[in-house]
């Protein structure tokens, strides 16, 4: 019996961490979803993710061959398949993820960032297809950006170009996860979408239905909620949020000229919430020349997990032709 060739995506976020099979088509196959559990030492995440992923590919093994392994995770550097200081996971410095799922599945493997592997994504299965500069922001437990310039995803010299999460809002605002002061991801990840609407209580006497919620039982998604009710404040938090967000994408728009950005992750999936105080702020702060020329879209694969398409586009792409550097196949380590 012939088999079909598929990949596995992976896409580590912060809080969760998502997996399918994808065929060459893009249909992607046993999409699963476990808590990432941040503070648990790295062994017992592996050996939860790779028991969830055997089990998953179990009833699709007879007719699929497993060919290699793609990986988005934060801080992943894409030349030598490793985890270096990862901000919102407790595994240790340089965390050889490559090597370990190698040898775990015994496959080829490649890694990259989680915003770049979301841009993998928009490019090959979604709205970017056909784009040849573009930028996808990822707005979650962290603030990441997938920069495509001339139709390629863009590293830099340390491989960890697109940091637009750790560049500077206020030089005096919050303290960041990373450790500096004012980082866009201290004001536009999910927690900065509390920490803004938190100051906004403690600032406004206003009613608002979270007022007796503390702070650490508060949530993006509480937050969103009480929006969608028409409450004051948290449609407040999301209009500020917006509009930070938006000064940061003019900065990169009048740095990179995309044809468009798309925001992806949880705060994104607040719709009009967040995009129509983003886009008044994008076209604010862009420079004239470049007015209502950015388009700010959401992503175009719909309920699909843009970072695991795209973390099988990384590899796929990689098995039919070049290798980086933290490539790993069976053979080469
Ligand atoms: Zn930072």
């Amino acid at each position: 019996m012939s088999t079909a060739p598929v990949v596995l995506g992976i896409d580590i976020g912060g809080t969760t961490t998502t997996f399918g099979f994808v065929a060459p088509d893009g249909t992607c196959l046993a999409e699963t979803e476990l808590p990432t559990r941040a503070s648990e030492p790295l062994s017992l995440f592996m050996e939860r993710l790779t028991e969830r992923i055997r089990d998953a590919f179990a009833p699709i093994s007879v007719g699929h061959d497993l060919k290699g392994i793609g990986i988005g995770a934060p801080n992943a550097d894409y030349r030598t398949g490793k985890l270096v200081n990862p901000p919102n996971l407790k595994w240790g410095s340089n965390v050889d993820l490559a090597g370990l799922f190698r040898r775990a599945f015994g496959v080829p493997v490649a890694v990259t960032n989680d915003a770049n592997a979301a841009a993998l994504g928009e490019m090959a299965y979604g709205a970017a297809r056909g784009m040849e500069h573009f930028m996808v922001v990822t707005l979650g437990t962290g603030v990441g950006s997938g920069i495509v310039v001339n139709g390629e995803v863009l590293y830099g010299a340390d491989g960890f170009a697109g940091e637009l999460g750790h560049t500077v809002v206020d030089p005096d605002g919050r303290v960041c996860g990373c450790g500096n002061r004012g980082c866009l991801e201290a004001y536009a990840s999910a927690g900065g979408l509390c920490r803004t609407f938190f100051s906004l209580l403690a600032n406004h006497d206003g009613d608002s239905s979270l007022r007796a919620v503390p702070f650490s039982g508060l949530s993006a998604r509480l937050v969103y909620e009480a929006a969608r009710q028409g409450d004051r404040l948290a449609c407040a938090a999301f209009e500020e949020t917006g509009r930070i967000l938006g000064i940061k994408l003019a900065d990169a728009a009048a740095l990179l000229s995309p044809e468009a950005i798309f925001l992806h992750g949880g705060l994104a999936a607040a719709g009009n919430l967040i995009f129509d105080p983003a886009r008044r702020s994008l076209e604010k702060h862009l420079p004239g020349m470049s007015r209502q020329r950015v388009k700010l879209l959401p992503s175009g694969l719909g309920n699909r997990s843009a970072a695991v398409l795209g973390a099988a586009a990384l590899v796929q792409r990689h098995l039919e032709k070049e290798q980086p550097p933290g490539f790993t196949t069976p053979s080469t380590r």
